[in-house]
């Protein structure tokens, strides 16, 4: 590993066993896995360690990732998972097989563009089922479908919808069980077999998992549990995943001993409104060359006998138990998706990856 610091530390082996896990316990289910590549800036090694696990294409809400990937030699389906901008059509029929959509304009616009170069898109078409981000209400989900199935250069894969997001919904048995019904209504109403029930996120796993059925529902885009092999809802660890495939490193560039309590006038910080913490006598400070230009420092989880304090652009201040911590040495801190995506998406933060995978 190299010693440059501030650096996040990719296992590529334990990603693409957190993938095979995954891939597997859901074949059992019926359901195959579209990894999200998104916290990973387009990185063309996970996106290998993804699909040596088995994963069957991959997604991103980027076009810039997807295009990176393949200019990485990627040799797989893409998927663009964010709706398209109309700006950017040409550069979506391009750099993806399909995308997830809810908007008949984009769709139409998407059709011209694949045109232009002889290509057919995939669109699946995106169902609002309560999490209020995207998606096209199921009353008006008939006609949407009609359109699509009229267009040329496209071609209408399946639906499928996305939970948990924004408001919090979660994917239920309920919820499932309604976007498996809106399937097969579709398919009576256009005479489409579709091929792709997309039921949703990292956030299904609870309900893709346990052994109730899944209807019409066989697929799932998962980037977090794959990542972090953790679930969405509760952020409970899987069963059989790695937690610690990444890891971020941070040097340490002033330790001293000195008050727990900032003194003279108190007005704003860096960042508003400082925390007023209370004087508990002269405490073991140090810094690490580390602040939120290179992550989320409230994403990031300390090793014990270590407590994050605050953070400022470059500066992470921490607390330590017993002494202080040498200048020069190196802190290993465990990311939540917060941090993870930050770091990965950061200049400042150097990509370190294990060499066999
Ligand atoms: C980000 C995203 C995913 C993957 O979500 P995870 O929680 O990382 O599994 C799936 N679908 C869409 C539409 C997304 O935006």
């Amino acid at each position: 590993m190299s010693t440059t610091a501030p650096r996040i530390e990719i296992n590529l082996t334990k990603v693409q066993q957190n993938a095979r896990s995954l891939v597997t316990r859901l074949a059992a289910q019926g359901i195959s896995v579209t990894g999200v590549t998104k916290a990973t800036l387009g990185s063309p090694e996970i996106a290998r360690a993804f699909l040596s696990g088995g994963v069957l294409g991959l997604g991103d809400s980027r076009v810039s990732n997807l295009k990176r990937m393949q200019q990485g030699n990627i040799k797989t389906r893409f998927l663009l998972t964010r709706s398209p901008m109309l700006s950017e059509v040409d550069a979506v029929v391009r750099y993806s097989n399909s995308s997830l959509n809810s908007e008949l304009s984009t769709i139409n616009r998407l059709s011209g563009a694949a045109q232009k170069i002889g290509r057919c898109h995939g669109i699946i078409l995106m169902v609002e089922m309560g999490d209020l981000r995207e998606g096209i209400l199921p009353l008006n989900l008939p006609e949407s479908a009609r359109a699509v199935v009229a267009l040329p250069n496209v071609q209408l894969e399946g639906i499928g919808c996305n939970l948990a997001c924004y408001g919090g919904v979660q994917p239920d048995a309920a919820k499932m069980a309604e976007l498996s019904a809106l399937a097969e209504m579709l398919e009576q109403h256009t005479g489409v077999d579709l091929s792709v029930i997309s039921g949703g996120n990292s956030a299904n796993l609870a309900w893709a998992l346990s052994n109730a059925g899944c209807g019409r529902i066989n697929n799932l885009r998962l980037g977090e549990s794959i990542l972090l092999g953790r679930e969405t809802l509760a952020r409970q660890a899987i069963d059989g995943l790695h937690t610690d495939a990444f890891t971020i490193v941070a040097e340490v560039i002033e330790s001293k001993i000195k008050p727990s309590k900032p003194y003279g006038h108190v007005g704003q910080a860096a960042f508003g409104q400082p925390d007023t913490p209370l004087d508990r006598g002269d405490i073991c400070r140090s810094i690490l060359a580390i602040g939120r230009q290179d992550c989320d420092s409230d994403g990031l989880s300390p090793p014990s006998g270590v407590k994050i304090l605050g953070a400022s652009s470059d500066h992470l201040i921490v607390e330590t138990d017993s002494e202080p911590l040498a200048i020069g040495s190196e802190i290993a801190f465990q990311p939540n998706y917060s941090a993870l995506l930050s770091a990965m998406t950061s200049a400042f933060v150097y990509k370190v990856t294990n060499a066999h995978c």
